[in-house]
């Protein structure tokens, strides 16, 4: 008899939690039967046999598993081939906030202020039908996103630029604009002219909080005229996410700013958590994370915020715990993310990137676009970086599931883009299985 090789053993007292990597679901066992399943499953008492090959964590043989998982593998794998491209414009690197934590301040900017041109703009639609030329997307363009810097400016030059980016790619496909809403009274004429645009703004806190650690440059804080602003945005018609970056100061404050955010009446009760969502704040400079701070937030998010069904970004082995809690199936991944395989940056100059975080650092630049709108481009030097190919994860049970970690974190923290980034994986993971299953 075979054990499937993607199962992972958490202890929990006398009995042992059984967690199926690959197809998901949790079976709670006494610890001795699952020290006979690895020992020598064929001394299991019969009813023990049925019940896992029922359940897909033992097999008959390895074939038998074998040829489970390479048609699991094929289906799922290929996915991300077939992924549509999306564009990211990085319209300027300037910014009218000052962020304690924004990666901007750590990176050199050697191009200052400096706005996209209105002749990129004027081909964006030939830029992107290169991009996709190149990249052989099958499924084609599917996401513009509008970033910065701050994207939304008060400011002429990118009033207009936004205007005829809206113009040109609705509503033929999804826009995404990351801004930090101060300025979005300005904008009002123009988002009047356009519907269902995905308008993305950054709240880290109630009032207190959010003026101390988002401060704008002119008048320091920001949170009524951010919150005024979302509201006649919400009257348009437009999709707003909140999303709340969340660190060792602000992660005991989210049900404070919940509360604030219902008090000024802009989603109902019901709607207000499907608005929301929160990035803990990823440090990709040090190979070092702060486990106390994500299992105090895990703590956290599990006694106030999980009954909500707020959606946590950045903390991929959370997530993956709560869809295997739940069920769902785990759709596995050789490629940590689409910087890999589906997504271009273009930064204000006309370079062209592949991740929106190392904007500023040339290693990452696959090419660039002339005063033309002429794109020239090579390959994307991370597209061998699959969980396969990197010797440190190759027998690690959870390499579908984390598929190897940040490549930008590996390349900044060893220079060895195909280092093992594994960022607590598998200590979080547990963690927030055993929180799921009530004991930590
Ligand atoms: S990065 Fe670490 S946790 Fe992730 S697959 Fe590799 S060895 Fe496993
Ligand atoms: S390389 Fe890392 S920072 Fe860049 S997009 Fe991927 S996960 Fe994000």
């Amino acid at each position: 008899m075979f054990v499937n090789p993607f199962l992972v053993k958490i202890y929990k007292g006398n009995e042992t939690i059984l967690v199926s990597l690959l197809g998901g679901g949790i079976q709670l066992i006494p610890s001795e039967i699952s020290q006979v399943l690895f020992t020598n499953p064929s001394l299991l008492p019969e009813r023990y046999i049925t019940h896992f090959k029922d359940s897909e964590i033992l097999f008959d043989n390895s074939d038998r598993f074998y040829n489970i998982f390479n048609s699991f593998k094929n289906k799922s794998f290929t996915k991300t081939e077939l992924e549509p491209l999306n564009v990211i414009f990085t319209l300027t690197y300037s910014c009218n906030f000052s962020c304690s934590y924004c990666f901007q301040l750590r990176q050199k900017n050697p191009i200052g202020d400096k706005i996209i041109s209105f002749d990129f703009i004027e081909n964006a639609k030939e830029i992107v039908s290169q991009l996709e030329a190149f990249g052989n997307y099958p499924k084609g363009l599917s996401k513009i996103y509008l970033y910065g810097g701050e994207p939304l400016r008060n400011e002429p030059h990118l009033l207009k630029i936004v205007d005829k980016l809206l113009d040109t790619f609705t509503p033929s496909n999804q826009i995404f604009i990351t801004t930090n809403g101060y300025d979005l009274n300005h904008y009002k004429p123009i988002l009047e002219r356009y519907s269902n645009l995905n308008i993305q703004v950054t709240i880290d806190g109630p009032k207190f909080i959010q003026d101390k650690k988002r401060r704008a440059k002119d008048k320091g804080s920001s949170f009524d005229k951010i919150l005024s602003n979302l509201k006649f945005v919400k009257s348009l018609n437009h999709n707003i996410m909140i999303r709340i970056n969340v660190g060792e100061d602000n992660y005991l404050y989210i049900l404070d700013l919940m509360n604030e955010l219902r008090d000024y009446n802009i989603f109902t009760d019901e709607d207000l958590p499907k608005h929301i969502y929160l990035a803990p704040v990823t440090n990709r400079e040090s190979e070092e994370i702060n486990i106390a701070f994500y299992k105090a937030f895990i703590d956290y998010y599990f006694e106030y915020l999980f009954r909500y069904k707020i959606r946590v970004s950045n903390i991929r082995p959370l997530d993956y715990a709560i869809k295997v809690a739940e069920g769902e199936t785990i759709t596995p991944s050789k490629f940590y993310c689409d910087a890999i395989y589906g997504k271009y940056i273009i930064d204000p100059i006309g370079n062209i990137g592949i991740c929106e975080e190392a904007v500023l650092n040339e290693n990452q630049f696959v090419g660039n676009i002339d005063k033309e709108g002429k794109v020239a481009i090579k390959e994307n030097p991370w597209k061998d970086r699959t969980v396969e190919d990197m010797s440190e994860c190759i027998n690690c049970e959870y390499r579908y599931m984390c598929s190897g970690g940040c490549p930008w974190k590996a390349s900044n923290c060893t220079r060895n883009y195909k280092s093992a980034m594994c960022d607590g994986f598998k200590e979080i993971f547990e963690y927030s299985i055993l929180k799921l299953l009530g004991e930590k």
